[in-house]
């Protein structure tokens, strides 16, 4: 089943400020003015933030208050430049729910599907504690920003993860931030995206020059690492694709399909991350078609 605003809302109200890993936030230098923020808290995203000469463009704010209290701590024990651009990369509360608190007078850039579905998580009560702010900036398929002395191109890959997708290439320092069209070494929670073009925007992602590749979630990626992420939802695709064509039924297609050469990969029920789970929602995709 694809996941609902009113079942992300019910995930984030279990997992809001829960940190499921002890450790603290770590800043990694990744190129000229540009870090990765890999967060410490599993029901919040990771960031990164570029330093230009005049101000800071962000991609992503975490899940609430104290998340993005924690990203702008680090993001000022490097630069004290005003945060002029955010880029939010989809509308998951964990990746935009702190963009009040790190950037209250930024310009927010992203897809006018994210926006749209922002409108509607303001508008909600059960919302009130995310920092939301709505974008300010809307793109169809692309748009590059310009921070002196860098550029940053930002595109939209086509459905994928969510049907509203932002991807964002620094060209100058050879990196992708990628939203949660990648995590690292972790099946994906899948909404209402399309799994077969999500293959696709992977494998256009794999032709940039990739010096690092910042996920969702999860420790900092190299190319390689992304390579694996798309192998695994490829394989699941066949596997679910050629499983549906015998004619085997949901259920069946749940309990066999063979993913054990991503056996450390990690798994999250609560989250309807798992092998299982994704079979299910490429199941449902290929029978919507
Ligand atoms: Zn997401």
């Amino acid at each position: 089943m694809r996941l609902h605003i009113c079942r992300w809302i019910t995930i984030l109200a279990v997992f809001a400020g829960c940190g499921l890993a002890a450790a603290k936030p770590s800043v990694e230098q990744i190129g000229p003015g540009l870090y990765a923020y890999i967060s410490d808290n599993d029901a919040s995203s990771n960031s990164t933030f570029l330093v230009g000469h005049n101000g800071i463009l962000v991609v992503d704010t975490g899940l609430n208050f104290i998340e993005g209290g924690k990203l702008l701590g680090a993001i000022r024990q490097v630069s004290r430049l005003p945060v002029e651009f955010i880029i939010n990369t989809h509308y998951h509360p964990d990746h935009q729910g702190g963009n009040g608190v790190v950037g209250h007078a930024a310009v927010v850039i992203t897809t006018a599907f994210t926006r749209d579905r922002t409108l509607a998580l303001i508008h909600n009560p059960q919302m009130k504690s995310f920092q939301f702010r709505l974008a300010n900036v809307t793109f169809q398929d692309q748009v590059t920003v310009y921070l002196d002395p860098y550029s940053v191109d930002v595109y939209f890959p086509g459905k994928a993860h969510t049907s509203g997708d932002a991807v964002v290439y620094f060209p100058q320092q050879r990196v992708i931030a990628t939203g949660d069209l990648f995590l690292n070494r972790s099946c994906p929670a899948m909404d209402n995206g399309s799994a077969e073009n999500w293959i696709h925007a992977l494998n256009h992602m794999l032709q940039l020059p990739l010096e690092h590749v910042v996920p969702g979630h999860f420790e900092l990626g190299t190319a390689a690492d992304l390579r694996r992420f798309r192998d695994y939802l490829s394989d699941l695709f066949q596997q679910v694709k050629a499983m549906k064509e015998r004619g085997e039924t949901l259920d069946q297609v749940r309990h066999d399909v063979n993913l054990g050469k991503y056996a450390d990969f990690r798994q999250y029920p609560n989250y309807e991350a798992t092998f299982a789970d994704n079979a299910a929602v490429i199941y449902r995709q290929l029978q919507a078609h």
